[in-house]
This record gives C-alpha cells, sequence and structure tokens, in this order.
C-alpha cells in the first residue's frame, strides 16, 4: 500500500472543500486561525511517517488533550478513575451541564468538558497546578519523542478569560463533591491542557502509542499495558466524537478524538496514528474536512476496527 500516494489522493480530492465548516469562535484566540488549512499525517507502526498539505503547521489540539490526560490519571489511580467518571457516550455537546445533574455531579465520559475537567482533578492531586501542567508537558514530550512541543499561553489566557460554561461544569461538580481542588486550579490544569499546541506530524507520532499495543515503536518506550491502550481506544471509538461519535464511528470505523481546535486523532490499531487538521468545524463541533478526510483514509486503507 503507497500510504503517500493514498495521502496525496485525499488531499487533492478535498483541496476544492478547503475552507468548509466553521471555525470554533468562543475561545477568541481560535477565532483568529484561519479556516483554509488542512494537513494530515499518518505514522505507522513500522517506523514510517507520511504527511500532506499544512501536516508541519501547529494548531491547538483542544479537547484531543483528553486522550493523553486520561493516560496520565489511569497510570496514577488506574480503574479507580471510573469512581469520578463514567465511560457512557453523553449524546449531548461537548460542553453540556444537565446530564450532570441527573448524574449526581459524575461525567458520562472522560471525553466531554465534565469529564476531562474531573480527569485533570484526578492529575493535579499532590501537585501545584504548574507542575501538573509540567507532568502532561513531558508526558507528551516523551509521546511524540519531541521536546519542542509547547502550550500555546495566549490560547490558555483567552479560554481562561471566557470560559464560563466550563467554570459552570467545573463549580456544579465541586458543589457534588466529584473536585478535590479549587475550581481555578482545576481549569488552569484543563485550559493549558486544550491549548498544547502541536502539528499533524507530532500528533500522529504522539498517538502511536494506541496503535502499537501501549508500546511507541519509534523509541521503544512502554507507555501502557496492552489491555489499556485497547480500553482507552474503546473510548475514543465510543465517546471521542461527543454527540458525533455514532457517525463518526459509522463512517470511519476507527477510534478517534477530536478537538475543536478542527484536529482529529485516530488509531488504527497495529497499523498507525492518523493526525488530520483543518479548522472549519461542523455542526457538533468536529472537524468537517478532517472527518470526510479520515473516511477516505479508512475507505483506501481498508482500516477498520470493524473487520475488512
Ligand atoms: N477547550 C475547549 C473547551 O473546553 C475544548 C473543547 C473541545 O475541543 O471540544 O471548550
Amino acid at each position: 500500500m503507497d500510504m503517500q500516494a493514498i495521502l496525496d489522493q485525499v488531499y487533492a480530492e478535498l483541496t476544492p472543500r478547503i475552507g468548509e465548516g466553521k471555525v470554533a469562535d468562543y475561545i477568541p484566540e481560535l477565532a483568529k486561525v484561519s479556516p483554509n488549512q488542512f494537513g494530515m499525517a499518518i505514522a505507522t507502526v513500522k517506523g514510517d511517517i507520511f504527511a500532506v498539505g499544512d501536516a508541519g503547521t501547529p494548531f491547538s489540539i483542544q479537547s484531543i488533550s483528553k486522550v493523553f490526560m486520561l493516560t496520565l490519571a489511569l497510570g496514577k489511580v488506574g480503574e479507580g478513575i471510573w469512581k469520578r467518571v463514567g465511560r457512557e457516550p453523553s449524546g449531548s455537546a461537548f460542553n453540556s451541564i444537565v446530564q450532570l445533574e441527573h448524574e449526581s455531579g459524575i461525567p458520562r465520559n472522560p471525553f466531554i468538558n465534565a469529564g476531562a475537567i474531573a480527569v485533570a482533578d484526578v492529575v493535579l492531586a499532590g501537585h501545584q497546578p504548574k507542575e501538573a501542567i509540567g507532568e502532561l508537558l513531558r508526558f507528551i514530550h516523551y509521546v511524540a519523542d519531541d521536546d519542542s512541543i509547547s502550550i500555546d499561553k495566549k490560547v490558555a489566557k483567552s479560554e481562561t478569560r471566557t470560559g464560563y460554561r466550563n467554570f459552570a461544569l467545573a463549580n456544579f461538580m465541586r458543589a457534588f463533591g466529584n473536585l478535590d481542588h479549587p475550581v481555578e486550579e482545576v481549569l488552569g490544569v484543563y485550559f493549558h491542557q486544550c491549548a498544547l499546541s502541536m502539528t499533524c506530524r507530532q500528533l500522529a507520532r504522539a498517538g502511536l502509542y494506541l496503535a502499537n499495543r501501549g508500546v511507541n515503536p519509534l523509541t521503544g518506550h512502554s507507555v501502557v499495558s496492552p489491555k489499556r491502550a485497547r480500553r482507552i481506544s474503546a473510548l475514543m471509538l465510543t465517546c471521542g466524537h461527543y454527540d458525533g461519535s455514532g457517525d463518526f464511528a459509522y463512517h470511519v470505523g476507527l477510534p478517534g478524538k477530536s478537538g475543536v481546535g478542527g484536529g482529529i486523532l485516530a488509531i488504527a490499531p497495529g497499523d498507525a496514528a492518523i493526525a488530520v487538521w483543518s479548522p472549519g468545524l461542523n455542526k457538533v463541533g468536529n472537524s468537517a474536512l478532517g472527518s470526510a478526510a479520515l473516511e477516505l483514509i479508512a475507505q483506501k486503507t481498508g482500516w477498520s476496527v470493524f473487520g475488512a
């Protein structure tokens, strides 16, 4: 399979649609990003990397960071995390508050905002917020094997100023006793994780441990056990695209996690990690072009967790 040819074909097919969708504007700093950008990278478990378009341009990974924070939290408290957050798709928007009231402050899953805030609270245990952010950054450097990855402070600040809904979610959970730390500290961690700035190439490399039974094939580092890699991927499949998760599974058939910066990280178990980015979002907040690109990549490669 000529992976570069596949990426080039997908890029050519979708070029007329570049600019499609609506850039997230509820975080003022993200509203400044040009919608006319589109990049893709595939990192294979054999150690090759293929890329096209704007695959070398850093973007705000936003909710994709929730996968890495969940990995860290599982490393700290293991299955104990599931006392704080569920494992069910939400069927609601990424920033929805309604289910929290029905379920006593326990978010439906770790990939909606409320769930990720609870996960950030777990990672914060025993740390100052700065140390927790430092721990995440070290982890990202380790899995991507790239120390140049950084946090875009302007994005973090911009979201801190305007993140009213996230403050509401965090306060609500704190009222139910499902946050151990002050709301400002937990959200400080959460906003900084969302502001991680990465290229498609870096993101694909960082996701490889999930495609390769927990081991990063580029470095030989064991990141998680094979069982844990499978389980994180299962959550990505069922909950990684908010209330568009079913649709993504139907069309793409791979575990994936999207972010409102327009990025998506998808995992083809045993084969590759794929990162796509285009800032225009569809109605449920997932990259419009990125979703289309992954559907085409899955078709052309035959990659699917549901068999060929
Ligand atoms: N930082 C964003 C928020 O909390 C993340 C949302 C996303 O990427 O889906 O609103």
